[in-house]
């Protein structure tokens, strides 16, 4: 899956995927937003899901709420690019907003889990570039989640336990970021998004623009 746009630059480039994962509660929301706020050139995927929305969600930009026969129905058609189980609930990234934005250049954020990030990277390594955010401690992860106030006690404990499981795929990804700070940890996650927006591979322009300064310079 590839893109011809244009960097900030003006150098052409492929579009990245850029992923997040981490144990819910280790801080991966906020960081999402805030490089949505803070970084021209991404696009958000909005994944669809099964699972009911919480208190503060709004349905098109948290997520796109479907029924469980809508969501079987896509991966049928194979709208979504990929998806999985989490929590007993269906989640997956449909394809056509993903590749619309790709095509025109922009970068595509995506907060999704390890199996979603295996299934991305089987399709399109290339252009995949994936960061797990690891909270300090568990108890730092506990507190958290019960500051966002969004889910019961039940709901809290079964994401704790998932968290363990979740932990054991980081070594799966290309970086890792300790969320300590949430300011140091956006500062983080965005030089690694600056600086593989800058890799070589991906500017498929460059060789026009090296040759062209090459001209300029035998002039
Ligand atoms: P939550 O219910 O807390 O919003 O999300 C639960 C988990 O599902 C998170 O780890 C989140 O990253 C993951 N998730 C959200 N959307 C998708 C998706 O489209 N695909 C996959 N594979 N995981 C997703």
């Amino acid at each position: 899956m590839t893109a011809g746009g244009h960097g900030f630059d003006g150098v052409e480039r492929r579009g990245l995927m850029f992923v997040l994962s981490s144990p819910s509660g280790a801080g991966k929301t906020t960081l999402s937003r805030l490089l949505m706020e803070r970084t021209p050139g991404l696009t958000m995927s909005v994944s669809v899901t099964t699972r009911p929305m919480r208190p503060g969600e709004v349905e098109g930009r948290d997520y796109l709420f479907v029924d469980k026969s809508k969501f079987e129905q896509m991966a049928k058609r194979n709208e979504l690019l990929e998806w999985a189980t989490v929590f007993d609930h269906r989640y997956g990234t449909p394809r056509a907003p993903v590749e619309a934005a790709l095509s025109t250049g922009q970068d595509v954020l995506f907060d999704i889990d390890w199996q979603g990030t295996q299934q991305l990277r089987e399709k399109a390594r290339a252009d995949v570039v994936s960061v797990f955010i690891l909270p300090p401690s568990a108890a730092d992860l506990e507190k958290r989640l019960h500051t966002r106030a969004q889910d019961s006690d039940a709901v809290i404990r079964g994401r704790m336990n998932r968290a363990t499981h979740e932990l054991s795929h980081w070594a799966e990804y290309d970086y890792i970021v300790i969320n300590h700070d949430i300011d140091e940890a956006f500062a983080e996650v965005q030089s690694i998004l600056k600086a593989e927006r800058l890799k070589r591979e991906r500017r498929a322009g460059l060789t026009t623009f090296v040759r062209e300064l090459q001209r300029q310079l035998q002039k």
